[in-house]
């Protein structure tokens, strides 16, 4: 039944869209990808990037693993397979793309077992737990700061800093940050919430994810952005009701 489901779909994509969109399939298939945005998204299947943003084939190069994670730049580079690393590699060296949005959301199950850490039910999975340790110190200042708070709260300013963390570990490859400072590649945090359908864009002024109205939305980090603005701890802080201390 389930893939009963796929089949049909593709049949009804063969027989509508693709013929619909002939021209621009052709185009992409005789002059290659030249898309000008990457999307590091979740996994989760309720989140699909290019039907959230109502893209077309080639607009948007995607990423997507639990979480919608970045690791940390690992220099030298080692010889494990960072699956995550060498696709955001290639879009940025390779297809030159202008924006990175890290898009994150809300109910991700992802973050939910890193805040619940042992008590998840996924805590003795061979690899989720190592992968979404990432966002570990991200998790443990939430935790620590946002104490007596529900897990709803707590889990969302961790999804929402989890962002942060992941706009920050793209800083850490060395030509993502030169790209920034020649002033050739932007980088945006935002966060879906499936259950009212908003979109929300972190604003470095505010230091809070803010919903997206219109067409125009505040980067996270383009040339001259000033990169304390943008640590986890300072949106950690906003929720709590702290100033952040720098
Ligand atoms: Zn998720």
């Amino acid at each position: 039944m389930a893939l009963e489901r796929l089949l049909r779909g593709f049949k009804d994509f063969r027989t509508g869209y693709y013929r619909e969109h002939h021209d621009l399939f052709e185009k992409l298939a005789t002059e290659g990808q030249s898309p000008k945005i990457l999307i590091i998204g979740c996994a989760d299947a309720r989140v699909d990037p290019g039907i959230l943003t109502q893209t077309r084939p080639g607009d948007i190069f995607t990423v997507r693993n639990v979480a919608a994670m970045v690791p940390p730049a690992q220099y030298p580079p080692d010889t494990r397979h960072h699956g995550t690393s060498s696709a955001i590699e290639f879009a940025v060296r390779g297809l030159n793309v202008e924006h990175v949005v890290v898009l994150g959301h809300a109910l991700c199950g992802g973050i939910g077992a890193l805040v619940d850490g042992r008590d998840s039910i996924y805590a003795s999975y061979d690899y989720l737990s190592t992968w979404t340790a990432i966002a570990q110190e991200v998790r443990d200042l939430a935790v620590g700061q946002l104490k007596g708070r529900s897990r709803e709260e707590i889990t969302r300013a961790v999804e929402q800093a989890a962002v942060l963390n992941s706009i920050a570990n793209l800083m850490g490859f060395r030509w993502i940050a030169e790209k920034v400072e020649q002033g050739s590649l932007a980088l945006h945090g935002w966060w879906f919430n499936m259950t009212e359908g908003q979109l929300y864009a972190f604003n470095p002024a505010t230091t809070l994810f803010e919903a997206v109205h219109g067409l125009e939305v505040h980067p996270t980090v383009v040339k001259g952005t000033t990169l304390s603005a943008i640590k986890p701890e300072a949106l950690i802080a906003a929720v709590a009701g702290k100033k952040p201390a720098f």
